[in-house]
């Protein structure tokens, strides 16, 4: 069986976990009011999509 020769030391670690981040897939910025918004979905804070009211509050 394959055995490191060397450990892994810790900024090595940390310096391969920088590719790995939280973050929320699929999320733009609603061009009427700049909320963070899922994409091709009604913004929720505004109630926009295209560029017209779809939903009302
Ligand atoms: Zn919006």
């Amino acid at each position: 069986m394959a055995v490191p020769k060397r450990r892994t030391s810790k900024s090595r670690k940390r310096k391969r976990r920088t590719h790995f981040k939280l973050s929320v897939p699929g999320m733009v910025k609603c061009p009427q009011c700049g909320e963070m918004k899922l994409s091709h979905r009604v913004c929720t804070e505004c109630g926009y999509y295209k560029g017209n009211e779809v939903v009302n509050d």
